[in-house]
């Protein structure tokens, strides 16, 4: 039968690309729970909640029941995207600007519950993957098959470094190390759920493995 796969781990390493892969090679939906928090500090951005001169977190959680975030799935680009109260925001949450601000957002406990409980209602009928910092130890814990991925963090900031510039963004490779640093560190020193290794899930270093062989080590667990 259908089973949920967790993928969790560092930023940048891969998750989303493997965990779509899989996706479709099992006929699964994939869920991505880090453009969800994306699209929170997006909205949070653009009414001055944070990235301003001082934040105002009272303001954001009072805020959040205007926040509807849903995915709509792109049969040309065979992926979902993300809209923000109705808005495509798929391009714009993935840019250096929102990196920079996502990990402290995602350290608020309200926020996290909220985007909690949409991610356990998407997957409540199996048949999915989702990737993120907390699925294996929080959102899903009994999923039958948990994966968490690693790489160094040279090799996660050229491949985020590549992925922007190819997107037109002016950054610098140090810029982008910076970020996926800053943001492993707060995710995996916060006080409500941090990103750390779940029970029982299986740890993969990609620094130097092909997507392809990935993908056939995972689907050789999923499969069993
Ligand atoms: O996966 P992605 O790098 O797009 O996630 C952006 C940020 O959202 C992470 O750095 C982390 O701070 C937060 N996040 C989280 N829990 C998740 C997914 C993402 O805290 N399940």
């Amino acid at each position: 039968g259908k089973i949920t796969i967790a993928i969790d781990g560092f930023s940048s390493t891969g998750k989303s690309t493997i965990a779509k892969q899989l996706a479709k090679s099992l006929g699964y939906i994939y869920v991505d729970t880090g453009a969800m928090y994306r699209g929170v500090t997006l909205f949070a951005m653009r009414h001055g909640y944070v990235g301003g001169e001082e934040d105002n977190i009272d303001g954001l959680l009072e805020a959040l029941p205007n926040i509807n975030l849903k995915f709509v799935y792109n049969k040309a680009l065979g992926f979902s995207e993300l809209y923000l109260n109705d808005e495509n925001v798929e391009q714009e949450i993935r840019t250096l600007a929102v990196s920079r601000q996502v990990s402290r957002v995602a350290t608020i406990e309200a926020v996290r519950l909220k985007l909690v409980a949409m991610q356990q209602e998407m997957g409540k009928d199996k048949g999915i993957v989702m990737d993120g910092r907390d699925i294996g130890t929080v959102v899903f814990p009994d999923a039958e098959l948990k994966i968490f991925m690693t790489a160094s963090p040279e090799t996660r900031a050229a491949r985020r470094y590549k992925e922007l510039l190819g997107k037109g963004e002016k950054v610098t490779y140090e810029d982008v190390l910076k970020n996926v640093q800053q943001r492993d560190y707060i995710d995996s020193h916060r006080e409500f759920s941090p990103l750390k290794i779940a029970e029982n899930s299986i740890e993969f270093d990609n620094s130097d493995m092909g997507l392809k062989e990935q993908l056939d080590r995972i689907l050789n667990f999923a499969l069993r």
